[in-house]
């Protein structure tokens, strides 16, 4: 399967910011992606249509960065994934790590958004990963553990590998600048590939797990060749076209 290359722009670009960030980006990349490789955009909900619509034709795809589990309905102030599809976007990111530590989502949440995004025919992007403390306290194959299984407990079937895929974060390597060792991330990848085996089973091997944490171009090829990595999530690095054009082609 494909590489993915994803881009989480967080609480950042209005509209036309992030209209010309894609117009830009898809310059650098003569509007073509190097073999093997898909690029997903995830922009703010406020600006996710002007996004989808900032080229007539584009290779990029597009995915918003929370969702709420339910169709309609009294939710003052949440996105449905018919919302979403409807802005033109395909992809949703559940569990990210600042909504779980700063907005407080429970695993419990996490797996509720995973599950109906994904029966709603949207593609998740399904974030994991230890805080400092955690992993400091020899917790990390437990919190893995729990979070894959919550997030995981109720996908619907049968349900083509390719929609679902993990991205690996390790809080502390978010925004920090400090990226994972490589045999951190050779570890968590092989942990997160084994527990896989045993939640959903069959179609695991093509369950691709992205790593994400202060990737940038300079480190950006050196992860992507590690075992069990299939894939990228960049928040600040991806905020500049030329620097995240330069991520897509490492
Ligand atoms: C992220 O927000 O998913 C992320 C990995 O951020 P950064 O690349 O800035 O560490």
């Amino acid at each position: 399967m494909n590489k993915i290359i994803a881009a989480n722009w967080k609480m950042n670009k209005n509209s036309k910011e992030a209209a010309e960030t894609i117009k830009e980006l898809s310059a650098f990349l003569n509007n073509s992606l190097p073999p093997k490789r898909e690029v997903i955009i995830f922009p703010s909900f406020i600006s996710l249509e002007a996004s989808t619509h900032a080229l007539s034709s584009s290779v990029l795809q597009f995915g918003a960065q929370d969702v709420y589990p339910a169709k309609d309905g009294a939710f003052t102030g949440e996105i449905s994934p018919s919302m979403i599809l409807d802005a033109g976007a395909a992809w949703v990111l559940t569990g990210h790590s600042e909504r779980r530590h700063i907005i407080k989502e429970e695993n419990t949440l996490v797996g509720q958004k995973t599950s109906f995004a994904l029966a709603s025919g949207l593609n998740v992007i399904a974030c994991v990963g230890e805080t400092l403390e955690e992993r400091e306290a020899g917790k990390l194959y437990d919190v893995l553990t729990t979070q894959l299984n919550q997030t995981l407990a109720k996908l619907p079937t049968p349900l083509s590998p390719e929609r679902l895929v993990i991205a690996y974060e390790p809080v502390w390597a978010i925004g920090t600048g400090k990226t994972a060792q490589t045999e951190d991330i050779i570890e968590a990848h092989a942990i997160i590939r084994e527990l896989l085996k045993d939640i959903i089973g069959t179609s695991v091997s093509q369950t691709r797990i992205l790593y994400g944490g202060s990737v940038k171009p300079e480190n950006a090829r050196e992860i992507l060749e590690l075992d069990n990595v299939e894939g990228l999530l960049v928040g600040g690095a991806s905020l500049k076209a030329e620097s995240f054009a330069k991520i897509i082609q490492a």
